[in-house]
């Protein structure tokens, strides 16, 4: 068992790590924004002309899946695709396109900016109200990736929207089972195929799930795929539904080969 927590420990020991360089950092540096690096009056936040830029995604979006719907498609509520073949989870909202500013603060996370989390979460939470009483649950990492990684941007965001919302913050429901292989350059049937089986609700986690909402978290939604797997699992242990909340969505064009 000692072996089994000793990886999550070294990754909070290095994240504490860096956290607390970047605390003394900011004691010495005058703030500056959170993208362009120009100064700021408060730290961790944007400056005017960032925010200004930030590429929010057009409306309407489907109601299931939140792709932008087509203006000829306007007064419809949910896309072609999931009218064929509704996702595993309810509903999908980000606020931003994988683009852009909001593109840098996606890569500033990833990179170990764990400072940014609180900022990305706020812009998260206003893209639309969170589900009562729901558990905020990350998509999570494979163990020996969040050693090599430090920390799990997923994760970062999860536990800063449970703040931001009230919400439970409940990281230990769902388990990567297997490390997946990179998916850049995949297409959706590929990525259904790299995720197929590789997410689980832990044995002991599966009695506080039952009839519980679920909002599932992660920095972008490329192909829904990975969402998806998560979305699949944790319904099939007991969730009532699974809203997804990501911070950027890759558009479909991009995302389908
Ligand atoms: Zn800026
Ligand atoms: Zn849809």
């Amino acid at each position: 068992m000692a072996a089994a927590l000793a990886p999550p420990a070294l990754a909070r020991a290095r994240s504490l790590a860096r956290a607390s360089a970047a605390a003394v950092l900011d004691l010495l540096m005058p703030p500056a924004c959170a993208a362009c690096k120009a100064p700021v009056a408060t730290p961790h936040g944007l400056c005017a002309a960032c925010f200004a830029s930030l590429p929010h995604l057009p409306h309407p979006a489907c109601g299931r899946c939140g792709v932008p719907l087509r203006p000829e498609g306007a007064g419809e509520e949910i896309c072609l695709p999931c009218r064929d073949a509704p996702p595993p989870f309810a509903s999908a909202l980000a606020p931003f396109a994988h683009a852009g500013t909001a593109r840098t603060l996606v890569v500033r996370l990833k990179a170990g900016r764990e400072e940014l989390a609180p900022l990305m979460a706020r812009m998260m939470l206003a893209a639309g109200p969170l589900p009562e009483r729901a558990l905020v649950i990350p998509v999570p990492l494979h163990r020996w990736r969040l050693v090599q990684r430090g920390a799990n941007q997923a994760a970062l965001l999860a536990g800063a929207l449970a703040q931001a919302s009230g919400l439970v913050h409940a990281p230990e429901l769902l388990v990567r089972t297997r490390p997946t292989p990179p998916s850049r350059g995949l297409g959706r049937a590929a990525r259904q195929a790299n995720v197929a089986g590789a997410f689980a609700v832990p044995e002991a986690g599966r009695a506080r799930l039952q009839g519980r909402a679920v909002v599932l978290v992660d920095d972008v939604l490329t192909t829904g795929a990975t969402a998806g797997a998560c979305a699949g699992a944790l319904r099939a242990a007991g969730a009532s539904a699974v809203h997804v909340r990501t911070f950027t969505r890759v558009a479909r064009e991009a995302a389908q080969p």
